[in-house]
């Protein structure tokens, strides 16, 4: 199949499209579905897929599924922060709840194309937005719920939306959250920025806080309860072009300011659908389970999309992995009987922290696929995934993609390779892959380079939200005729790829370059380390020197003697070129909102270059800063 997607992709990609509804079918011209300008020496770049074809995602993702007899199936069972609190939701429901939604959003005058803010924790109504949305041809820019007001103000100033969907607050952990003071002070900014949102649907989450206690805006915000159920449970479909806006979505932020991803239609539906059934080897059934928010990439893609058009059966979560305690994910996995479970390396490393008994607790036996996302997972957090999480048993597809490539890019297809623990394997159906010098030239076999792709696939990200200059800059600019995705990464002798860090990430030792990845695995394979990030700093000699932030497993001291044993682990795994200079403590890093180890800051604080630390809107916890900066000479 992957032969055939590079021989042929219009046809490969037509006839799995063709298992979708289409309202009006693509013109083919030549067979041809798909166009695209990756070039920037030819012009404007440009990716179209199936242009002129009309269809809808919603549509596809629901109705298709009542209209085929399985209305009654189970789509979400959502799984609440604390244990007891559940609930869930037929595809019947969901569709009737989606169709009540986007009869709202018709009546508050949102029309196909206009853009739609959602403000949401992982509650039903978060998906359920998106698919309203979606139904009506209306652009969802989804805010993750763990936004600063600043932050969330940014976006609704980038995409101005008529609506904005949010709740009162929400429990996450042991914590409660008033969003809607946040969402107040956003939209006060937005409003002194010109910007003014006319409707704000707030969910009222009792749960988290009563309606007597949330502040109200008479005018502008409205309970969502009070109004929805007057609305009728079915809603026209707003037929859309396969290259009309979906939505609108910002990166992690962990290497600078957020950028504004926009996808479109048809491609991504085809491509979402495609990848979550061959990367988790889906089948009729199984009940599915990925631990992300809906305010990333992977929640859009991997929670709400690419399940729902596979008809699967989804667990949504709005709770934190430890919490009451480190058990809580093996509990729901057999309170569900999960057998696809998806989450990222952070939370593995948080929870392998937490030793062998929480997950012995439980017995995980419906397991059959495990997934990770978001950074390289280090060969020792993957062993300890596999063998105690999977008892062996559960192959793990590590899938490298990001918030512009829509879906998975390159991924393991369970059970069809063997693995090797901390390589994403290959590339998926479609997808080329090219390993590129600092010349752009592309270098083959074994070696190190840019990771770059050739060509376009389906869900390639078609511009930066009101920023196509920005759109060629960083991402076609770099390498002639590439997509450049920002990361380093080395092929071996049988065609495996392994990621290893961001190329800007890159440290430069006597002139070996090093990728982050390969020395913060050699640290974490240390029995005592729980988690590590490493960086660059200035050395008179060597040009670069390596500095390590590690974090030990609970219970741990800090030690002379641990530090020599940190060192000895990374020089003994790579060689001695590789060994740290320093150690530093860290009870914790610094980590995007999404879960991801920001080094920008880390450099900061090893060169001690303290005043302007870039932007930290996407920072998740601040106080980790502080922390660290008070340990430097511990
Ligand atoms: P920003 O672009 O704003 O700096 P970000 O790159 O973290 O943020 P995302 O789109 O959420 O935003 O993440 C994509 C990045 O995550 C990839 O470029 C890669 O560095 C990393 N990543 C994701 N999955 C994997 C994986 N399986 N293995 C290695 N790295 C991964
Ligand atoms: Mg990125």
């Amino acid at each position: 199949m992957y032969n055939r997607s590079l021989q042929d992709p219009d046809a490969f990609w037509s006839e799995i499209a063709s298992e979708f509804y289409w309202e009006t079918r693509w013109p083919e011209e030549n067979g041809k579905v798909h166009f695209e300008n990756f070039d920037v020496r030819k012009g404007p770049v440009k990716v179209e897929w199936f242009k002129g074809g009309k269809t809808n995602i919603c549509y596809n993702a629901l109705d298709r599924h009542v209209h085929a007899g399985k209305g009654d199936q189970i789509a979400f069972y959502w799984e609440g922060n604390s244990p007891g609190l559940d609930a869930s939701l037929t595809y019947n429901q969901l569709l009737q709840q989606v169709c009540q939604l986007a009869n709202f959003l018709k009546d508050k005058g949102v029309k196909k194309g206009d853009a739609v803010a959602i403000y949401l924790p992982m509650l039903m109504e978060l998906p359920i937005a998106m698919l309203a949305c979606a139904r009506i041809g209306a652009v969802h820019s989804v805010i993750f719920a763990g936004f600063s007001a600043e932050s969330l103000a940014q976006r609704v100033l980038d995409c101005k939306p008529k609506v904005i969907i949010t709740c009162n607050a929400v429990c996450r952990g042991p914590k409660i959250i008033n969003l809607k003071d946040i969402v107040d002070e956003a939209l006060s900014i937005s409003l002194a920025h010109g910007v003014s949102v006319d409707s704000c649907l707030t969910y009222a989450n009792e749960v988290a806080m009563s309606r007597e206690k949330t502040a109200w805006q008479d005018g502008r915000d409205i309970w969502y309860q009070d109004v929805i159920s007057d609305y009728a449970t079915t809603c026209d479909i707003e037929w859309v072009d396969a290259e009309d806006p979906l939505f609108l979505l910002y990166t992690s932020g962990s290497t600078g300011k957020p950028k504004g991803v926009l996808h479109t239609t048809g491609g991504y539906m085809v491509y979402t659908a495609t990848t979550f059934k061959y990367a988790f080897d889906y089948r009729e059934g199984d009940i599915y389970w990925c631990t992300a928010d809906c305010g990333w990439i992977t929640g859009h893609s991997y929670v709400t999309y690419g399940p729902l058009l596979n008809c699967a059966k989804v667990v949504l979560f709005e709770g934190v992995p430890n919490y009451p305690d480190a058990g809580r994910c093996w509990e729901i996995v057999d309170k569900y009987h999960v057998s696809i479970f998806y989450t990222a390396p952070t939370a593995i490393r948080s929870l392998m922290r937490a030793g062998l008994e929480p997950v012995k607790r439980h017995s995980r036996k419906s397991l059959r696929v495990l997934g990770s996302v978001g950074e390289p997972i280090n060969p020792s957090a993957w062993k300890w995934y596999y063998e105690v999480v999977g008892d062996k048993r559960c192959p793990i597809s590590d899938t490298w993609w990001q918030t512009e490539t829509g879906g998975f890019m390159i991924t393991p297809l369970p059970g069809a390779w063997p693995l090797k623990p901390g390589s994403a394997t290959y590339p998926f159906f479609g997808v080329q892959p090219a390993l590129v010098d600092e010349n752009g030239k592309e270098i083959e076999g074994v070696c190190n380079g840019y990771l770059c792709i050739k060509g376009s696939w389906p869900s390639t990200f078609r511009t930066l939200y009101g920023d196509h200059a920005r759109y060629e800059t960083t991402y076609f600019a770099p390498f002639k005729g590439y997509y450049f995705s920002g990361d380093g990464c080395h092929r071996d002798a049988d065609g495996y790829y392994w990621l290893t860090g961001r190329v800007d990430d890159v440290i430069n030792v006597s002139g070996h370059r090093i990728g982050t990845a390969e020395v913060e695995s050699a640290l974490v394979s240390h029995p005592q380390c729980a988690e590590a990030a490493v960086v660059a700093v200035d050395h008179e000699v060597t040009g670069q020197a390596i500095y390590a932030f590690v974090t030990l497993k609970l219970g741990v001291q800090y030690s002379e003697e641990l530090r020599t044993g940190l060192k000895n682990a990374v020089r003994h795994e790579i060689g001695a070129f590789a060994q740290p200079a320093k150690i530093h403590w860290a009870p914790a890093l610094p980590k995007t909102r999404s879960g991801k180890i920001m080094r920008r800051i880390l450099r900061k604080i090893a060169s001690k270059e303290l005043e302007n630390l870039g932007d930290i809107s996407t920072l998740a916890d601040p106080h980790v800063v502080q922390e660290l900066i008070d340990l430097t000479d511990v």
